[in-house]
């Protein structure tokens, strides 16, 4: 049910900017969903479009478009930066814990370079919405 909590939350964003910004018609948004977040975007996709049909004319028009964002790591002890697949050969079981507590990444990410679990993630972690289009 992790997907219908994000379709929600980005609803209510979207609907609090758009009308901060005055808008009467939302047409389109474009989401860039962070790799780690590694949703079900067929559930994602379906949730979002259930809510926009009991949402209100303001968004009732509006496409959606989703681009994946790559999760880049950053080393705090060498400053090697480095993508989420290079990191490790990870088991199915850990990238599915990864998948319901991106926090966890730090017990089974290492630094490809130094092997510091000392990393920050500059990338691909949550959901963003990049514009919102409508009139
Ligand atoms: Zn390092």
């Amino acid at each position: 049910m992790h997907e219908w909590a994000l379709a929600e939350a980005v609803i209510a964003t979207v609907i609090e900017e758009s009308r901060k910004e005055g808008l009467v018609e939302v047409r389109k948004i474009k989401l860039k969903i962070g790799e780690l977040q590694q949703i079900e975007t067929e559930i994602f996709e379906f949730a979002l479009n259930e809510l926009i049909k009991v949402q209100g004319t303001l968004i009732t028009k509006m496409k959606v478009e989703m681009d994946i964002e790559r999760a880049i790591f950053r080393c705090r002890v060498c400053g090697n930066e480095w993508a989420f697949g290079d990191a490790s050969k990870m088991s199915e079981e850990e990238s599915e814990a990864i998948h319901f507590a991106p926090e966890v990444a730090h017990a089974y990410i290492r630094c490809p370079s130094c092997k510091s679990p000392d990393f920050e993630v500059l990338h691909g972690r949550g959901i963003l919405i990049e514009y919102i289009k409508g009139r």
